[in-house]
């Protein structure tokens, strides 16, 4: 496995790939990766000759008094467990190196960044879309895996690359969970114990919801006030929001007559929590 620090080395290195006719697969993540970044490493792995993984924790998408300082980082066992996927070169940039003096470019998808997420953290998409389109020009990979994990940020993706004709294709990859249904998350080892024994309320929550929506329960109101009643007997959690959306445009669905997004965000403490669960309609 190659270590690769700077941008222009790391498009050199790609270019040459492309002469050889390498397919190339792509990986983005902050880092103190979990089996769901496993999961995603090993299915880019499946699809692509050369495996690239980038592993930077992006300050843009954290605001002021956000956890950017504590995000949790191992560096070294980064690098084993990408090795063990399979990943053949980790692109670690330093932030100098992707935000030099004067950068200005904001990329922006208005109506996808606005709502669930979008409304606690109204600049992070905007982050996160940026620097996903300066690594995709970067790597010019021929396929890109994201987690469903980040709902929001995958149908932000898939829109950027209709939007500006970007000839990638994006993989949505399963969410991967802890035994107890909890959503694996680098931030799960910031939860206090008892923080953590509560945290199953997300997905038991969502569960009981699409449970609810199979046997015929259609009306979002009913799903969500379901959801929520789980989630908040647990005394630690915050709810930030709950909601079912358009799994594509995210626009608002009083009744679930298309694939929908149950989503919900939830504070425990300092940590914030998300996790989501798709319904779709069975066709007639
Ligand atoms: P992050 O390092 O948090 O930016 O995540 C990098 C990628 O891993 C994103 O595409 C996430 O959606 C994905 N991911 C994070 N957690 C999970 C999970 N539990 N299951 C599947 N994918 C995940």
């Amino acid at each position: 496995m190659e270590s690769i620090r700077s941008p222009s080395q790391l498009a050199t290195r790609i270019g040459e790939a492309r002469h050889a006719g390498q397919r190339i697969g792509f990986v983005p993540t902050m880092g103190f990766l979990h089996e769901g970044h496993m999961s995603l490493l090993r299915l880019a792995k499946s699809r692509c000759d050369l495996l690239v993984m980038s592993l930077f924790v992006n300050p843009t998408q954290f605001k002021p008094g956000e956890d950017l300082a504590t995000y949790p980082r191992d560096e070294a066992g980064d690098f084993s467990k990408a090795e063990s996927c399979g990943v053949d070169i980790v692109f670690t940039p330093s932030e100098e190196a992707m935000y030099p003096p004067g950068f200005q470019t904001q990329i922006s998808l208005p109506k996808l960044f606005a709502p669930l997420c979008g409304v606690s953290r109204p600049s992070h998409f905007s982050g996160v879309a940026t620097i996903v389109t300066k690594l995709f020009h970067l790597v010019a990979p021929d396929v890109a895996v994201f987690g469903q994990k980040d709902a929001q940020q995958l149908a932000i993706i898939r829109q950027l690359v209709r939007d500006l004709n970007m000839k990638i294709e994006i993989i949505g990859a399963p969410i991967v969970r802890e035994e107890d249904g909890l959503a694996m998350s680098s931030r799960n080892v910031n939860l206090g114990p008892d923080a953590r024994k509560q945290a199953r309320c997300l997905s038991r929550g969502l569960f009981g919801a699409k449970e609810r929506f199979e046997s015929g329960v259609v009306q979002s109101a009913t799903l969500i006030a379901a959801a929520r009643a789980v989630i908040a007997a647990s005394p630690l959690a915050k709810i930030d929001y709950i909601e079912i959306r358009d799994a594509q445009t995210l626009e608002e669905l009083t009744v679930i007559d298309r694939p929908a997004l149950m989503a919900t965000a939830v504070r425990f403490g300092q940590t914030r929590l998300i996790d989501n669960v798709v319904l779709t309609p069975l066709v007639e």
